[in-house]
């Protein structure tokens, strides 16, 4: 069986709650007519519980978080529970986004911790990984993202593995406007399939789903999505405008 697109939105820290409730009706409005794809849009943590009122009908769209602990409860200044964000309505969770990993230093044990809490709580994680420019230019991409699979990922049973969605984001693609080309995309899409049958059994690494994010937009996402390995999109800047939104989830 094919494996079913995905288009996800990351808002970052944008929106407060009456602008996420207004573009989170666009995305639902955006996502009737959707039957062959899925939808995931993470607001801001502030924003999930009204947002979740206005997706929850919709059968196209899911709520994700932007990041996940891996404890129910205790003394976790700033962090949020997998029961916390089930209990607002979120289904999944973005975890190891660049942004964590580079600006605020989350390594991959804590993240590993994060993605083996969602799965125990029976969240979906939408787990990150991505090169930084140093690195590419290194000759080191596939060292480095087999490096973070492996770590992100260790012990996780196959059972988990059929639900995790990868995501490749390489660091100098994200928020830059550069995007790699379909060649770069599916040339580390097809390798990073390589490295889940390794981990895992075939036909558990060819059922999950990876996606590509870094500026990904109206223009290029059709030529991103055309390549076999690529199976959805984690877009950020375009998923804050309802209209690029609209186009991208409508990929041909
Ligand atoms: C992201 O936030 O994951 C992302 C890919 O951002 P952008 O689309 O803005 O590059």
């Amino acid at each position: 069986m094919g494996r079913r697109p995905l288009v996800a939105g990351n808002w970052k820290m944008h929106t407060t709650i009456q602008e996420a409730r207004k573009l989170a009706e666009a995305v639902v409005k955006a996502g009737a007519d959707v039957i062959d794809r899925d939808i995931m849009i993470a607001p801001p943590f502030t924003a999930l519980s009204a947002v979740f009122e206005i997706v929850r009908g919709s059968p196209s769209v899911r709520l994700a978080a932007q990041n996940i602990c891996w404890a129910e409860k205790g003394a976790f200044t700033g962090e949020i529970s997998p029961v916390m964000l089930k209990d607002a309505g979120c289904s999944m969770a973005i975890i190891g986004h660049s942004e964590r990993r580079h600006v605020f230093g989350e390594d991959d044990a804590m993240i590993n911790k994060r993605v083996l809490g969602a799965f125990e709580f029976e969240l979906v994680p939408v787990f990150c990984i991505g090169e930084t420019l140093d690195e590419r230019e290194a000759g080191k991409t596939m060292e480095i993202l087999e490096n973070q699979m492996r770590s992100g990922l260790a012990g996780v049973t196959a059972d988990q593995a059929q639900t995790v969605v990868v995501a490749y984001e390489p660091v100098w693609a994200i928020g830059t406007g550069k995007t790699a080309t379909v060649e770069q995309a599916q040339e580390v899409h097809a390798f990073l399939r390589g490295l889940l049958v390794s981990m895992f059994e075939k036909n558990i690494a060819t059922q999950i789903r990876i996606l590509y994010g870094g500026s990904v937009n109206p223009e290029n996402v059709d030529a991103l999505m055309s390549q076999e390995d690529v199976d959805g999109a984690l877009v950020g800047g375009a998923s804050l405008k309802a209209e690029s939104f609209d186009r991208i989830i409508h990929f041909q």
